[in-house]
């Protein structure tokens, strides 16, 4: 959890300073509370969230007279119960065999690192993995991938740049069926800028995925960049159209001041969130512990 406290540091010194002042008294004025709901939007915590946490002060009584550290775990405590209700492990229970995720985002977004932290956790978990090169339309893509699976020791079923996703994912889910394979991971496009081709592509890859398995894609799980803050809300509206969403993965948690969209996500979506980027390196995915984030953004 070192690693998340200080990479949540930023996030939660920009909320604590937003959050300073407000001493004093049992109870919090209207003037504080409007004051502290501003405060709690340019946090990014969202409109949604930040009225929610209003109103909870406003019901509050502090009998020793309110200070910094009080308000700041009135805060947080109210954030935790946001955060709870959307914590939720991405739980690998297919039946049949392969469980297959589909991973989208926007380019940049950690998606191709995400592909592989999450490989590496469930490797750990004594599960077996396969990767599918879906994002066919960058080359880097994957080689970037194929680096990731031979660096795990991973199999990885790839095509040429340019080539057809949904022909990749369904040669992947054969080879994950034929081989007993418990977790398919598929990378898919990320480029936004054509919304409509990217809709036609992932339309296709489920169609596929769905003719070789009723329940597959058993998840679709969107990674968002946390230091694009509010843009990252806009994303989950867009993927949600484009190709659906069953969960999240928030990355770059690490070093930005914008940790608090996680927040607002969660208020606004309520879609599951399975784990936080907190780095570049393989190990640097988390569990999402609600009460941990809660405690570190705002306690
Ligand atoms: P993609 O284009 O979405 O596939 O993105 P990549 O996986 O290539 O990641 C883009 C950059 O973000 C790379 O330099 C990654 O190392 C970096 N990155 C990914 N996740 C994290 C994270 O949680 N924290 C930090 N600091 N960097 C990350």
């Amino acid at each position: 959890s070192e690693r998340l406290v200080g990479g949540l540091r930023k996030t939660s010194e920009r909320l604590a300073g937003n959050l300073a002042g407000f001493g004093g008294a049992t109870r919090l004025s209207d003037t504080q509370l409007d004051d502290i709901e501003d405060a709690l939007i340019m946090s990014d915590l969202g409109p949604r969230a930040a009225a929610r946490i209003r109103k909870t002060l406003a019901a509050a009584r502090f009998e020793q007279g309110l200070d910094d550290l009080t308000l700041r775990s009135a805060v947080a405590e109210e954030i935790a119960t946001i955060l709870r209700g959307v914590a939720k492990p991405l739980d690998i229970v297919a039946f049949p065999r392969p469980q297959v995720i589909l991973v989208i985002g926007v380019n940049g977004s950690g998606k191709t690192t995400t592909i592989a932290k999450l490989a590496h956790l469930f490797q750990e978990l004594d599960y077996s993995v396969m990767l599918a090169a879906g994002d066919t339309f960058r080359a880097a893509a994957i080689g970037q991938l194929k680096v990731w699976a031979d660096r795990l020791a991973i199999p990885i079923v790839t095509g040429p740049e340019g080539g057809d996703p949904a022909s990749i994912v369904f040669d992947a889910v054969k080879a994950a069926t034929d081989a007993g394979t418990d977790v398919l991971i598929v990378d898919t496009a990320g480029r936004l800028h054509n919304k409509r081709e990217l809709m036609d592509e992932l339309a296709k890859v489920r169609r596929v995925l769905g003719r070789l398995n009723p329940e597959a894609p058993h998840d679709v799980v969107l990674v968002l960049d946390a230091t694009n803050g509010q843009n990252a809300l806009q994303q989950i509206e867009i993927f949600k159209d484009v190709a659906g969403v069953s969960g999240l993965i928030m990355t770059k948690l690490d070093g930005t001041a914008r940790g608090g969209v996680l927040v607002a996500a969660a208020e606004q979506y309520g879609l599951p969130i399975h784990a936080i980027g907190v780095g570049e390196t393989i190990d640097d995915l988390r569990p999402f512990d609600p009460d941990l984030v809660a405690k570190v953004i705002a306690g």
